[in-house]
Formats: structure tokens, C-alpha cells, sequence
């Protein structure tokens, strides 16, 4: 039998949440969740991304909806690991490029170094739906910013801190895939519509 365990120890008080596949029947909802929201420090940082709705993903994890992921360290980047951005492959499209475009392979994905890892980023994305498709996820909830796990907004491609609307790779990929992606400023949004569908 499957187990994942996560400590949330940071971002959700003392409550350790233990997800239990029981045989992964899709008889609930279930929902693919960044591993740093969880309290897992896997971020480029070292850190994690606190949020305010741990009362909520408290009880999806109770409710054994939770299916939390790294894109990121799935592929085997290290944590911590030098910030990242997508860049256009052309003059005009140098910033503000998105993670459509890295799928379409009109940007790519840099290290602030100009390392190119957009065949990591790629592989992330795959990996991820992959696994949503797995366990049935309908829904994601994924950190906002991320160039692997934005939904509404992304980094400009300059390492200046500008953030402009767009999505990351692995976001995409899960909405290609038909899968709806939310922010984790719209969980409780999520909760509520999942409880009224109850
Ligand atoms: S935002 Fe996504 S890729 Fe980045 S640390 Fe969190 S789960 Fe991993």
C-alpha cells in the first residue's frame, strides 16, 4: 500500500499529515498539491511557502484527498537550488515569456547563471500530470510564482523580482491535461465548491 508522509509541522502548527492510499479508488476527489504548501522546505530557498489555509488542507488530508508533489525536486533538482525563470528565445519575446511557450519551445527555462534546464522543467511537467492522472486528480492547488507551479502570475525572465501574469510549465501541463489548477489563494474557493458538490 502506498503511505506518504508529510510533517507540517511549520506551516500547520504540530499536526503531521499521514496520506493513505487505500488501493487509490477515485471515490473522493482528489487533489495534487505543491509540496511546499505542506510545510515541506523544498522551495529554491530551502524554505517553504506558508499559507493561510491550513485548517483546510488539515482536513483534506483527513478527507485522504491530498497527493502532494515537487515538480521540481521529482526530477532531481537539490534544495536549495539557484532561482530560475523563463525566458523568450527571441528579442521581443526576451521577457515575459510563460510556461506555454517553454511547451511550445519558443522559450526556455534559465538559471540565473544561463544555465538551460528546460528539459528538467519539461520532464517535471510530465511527471506531474503523470501522476495527477494516476491517483484521478481533478484539481490542483500549486504555489503561486513558481516558473514550474504558477497560475497567475510567473517571474519576468530578468531575475529583478517583476512579476507579470502568466503560468509555469508544469501548470500548463495540468491544464492541457484538463486538469483545473488553482493558486493557494484560492483554496477556500476550491473547498467551498468541492463540499457543495458533495
Ligand atoms: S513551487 Fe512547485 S516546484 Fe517550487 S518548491 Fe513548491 S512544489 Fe516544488
Amino acid at each position: 500500500m502506498p503511505e506518504l508522509c508529510i510533517n507540517t509541522q511549520k506551516s500547520i502548527g504540530s499536526i503531521e499529515l499521514r496520506v493513505i492510499g487505500h488501493g487509490w479508488g477515485f471515490d473522493i476527489e482528489r487533489i495534487l498539491v505543491s509540496s511546499c504548501l505542506l510545510g515541506q522546505p523544498v522551495r529554491y530557498n530551502g524554505t517553504d511557502k506558508p499559507n493561510e489555509h491550513a485548517d483546510v488542507l488539515t482536513r483534506w488530508a483527513r478527507e485522504e484527498r491530498l497527493i502532494p508533489f515537487c515538480p521540481e525536486v521529482a526530477v532531481g533538482f537539490p534544495t536549495p537550488r539557484p532561482p530560475a525563470e523563463i525566458v523568450g528565445n527571441t528579442q521581443s519575446s526576451h521577457i515575459r515569456s510563460q510556461g506555454k511557450d517553454v511547451l511550445s519551445g519558443d522559450a526556455r527555462v534559465l538559471e540565473k547563471s544561463g544555465a538551460d534546464v528546460t528539459h528538467l522543467y519539461l520532464k517535471a511537467a510530465d511527471k506531474t500530470v503523470a501522476l495527477a492522472r494516476q491517483h484521478g486528480c481533478s484539481h490542483a492547488v500549486l504555489t503561486d510564482g513558481s516558473p514550474s507551479c504558477g497560475s497567475s502570475f510567473i517571474y519576468d525572465g530578468t531575475f529583478s523580482g517583476t512579476g507579470v501574469p502568466g503560468m509555469g510549465t508544469t501548470a500548463t501541463a495540468l491544464c492541457n491535461a484538463g486538469i483545473h489548477v488553482w493558486s493557494q489563494a484560492q483554496i477556500a474557493k476550491l473547498d467551498a465548491m468541492l463540499r457543495t458538490s458533495a
